[in-house]
């Protein structure tokens, strides 16, 4: 039996791992952690911890598996470039699956752009759409950064000088060397994503909506249960699905 702890236990998420850890013969939930609440006397009994709480707190998780030995799954996304530098730092000694989105749907939406982006020439501009519920605190979703990387790299643009956050006011004609991304806030919609190509005549546009917190819930487990005895290094949900 694989050992968990859950942190952000109380957000949407941390609940929906919880939840579906119930049903999942495998894993134990060992703790349930959040705000204010000490991980330190649980995580010594832990084989995995899941992160599904806030930007500034995963790197001190991260270092604290680091000392107990423990795998981490990440789900949290927003992290500014130090606080991604402070988990990449702890690689070398805790195997760790770092990814934007958990569900199986978009990792094979993350395949689908990369084959796409590669097959159809720069005629074909690329914009990315994403939506999610009206309390999302960051934007653009880590799914949609994700999504605009990978394109980025297909076309062997950097993605820094690349990226359009929405546009406003006389932007000039569009470049080849753009990708857009834009972000729209409304209601309770869990998570939609749209890599649209478009030149001239015809267009491409692939999407995934997901409905339930329980795929991306899933899938974290899942990544647990990978993780718990793999070396250390930085895995996303490509190697769990094998899909790289
Ligand atoms: P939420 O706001 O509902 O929950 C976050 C929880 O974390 C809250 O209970 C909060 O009290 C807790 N928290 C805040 N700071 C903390 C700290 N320092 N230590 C411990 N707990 C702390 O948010 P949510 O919708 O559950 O999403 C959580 C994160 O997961 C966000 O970054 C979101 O973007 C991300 N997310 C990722 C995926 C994925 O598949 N990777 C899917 C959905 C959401």
């Amino acid at each position: 039996m694989i050992k968990i702890i859950v942190n952000g236990c109380k957000g949407r998420m941390g609940r929906a791992i919880c939840d579906c850890a119930k049903t999942n013969d495998k894993l134990e939930v060992i703790g349930e952690v959040d705000i204010g609440d000490d991980i330190q006397p649980l995580i010594r009994e832990a084989d995995v911890v899941i992160d599904f709480s806030h930007h500034e707190a995963t790197a001190d998780i991260a270092g604290r598996c680091s000392d107990n030995n423990t795998a981490l799954v990440i789900g949290t996304t927003g992290h500014n470039e130090d606080e991604a530098a402070a988990i990449r730092s702890f690689a070398e000694s805790v195997p760790m699956v770092w990814t934007s989105n958990f569900s199986t749907g978009v990792n094979t939406l993350f395949w689908l752009t990369r084959k796409a982006a590669a097959v159809l020439d720069d005629e074909f501009d690329i914009e990315i759409v994403e939506m999610h519920h009206r309390l999302k605190k960051d934007a653009p979703s880590g799914t949609a950064l994700s999504l605009a990387r990978i394109a980025s790299e297909a076309r062997t643009l950097d993605l820094d000088n690349a990226a359009r956050h929405g546009r406003k006011g006389m932007t000039g004609e569009r470049t080849r060397e753009e990708i857009g991304v834009h972000s729209i806030r409304g209601g309770d919609v869990v998570g939609d994503h749209t890599v649209i190509f478009a030149a001239n005549g015809e267009r491409i546009e692939l999407t995934h909506k997901a409905s339930s917190r329980n795929t991306f819930a899933n899938g974290a487990l899942r990544a647990a249960e990978w993780v718990a005895n793999r070396k250390p290094g930085i895995y996303t949900m490509l190697d769990v699905l094998d899909l790289r």
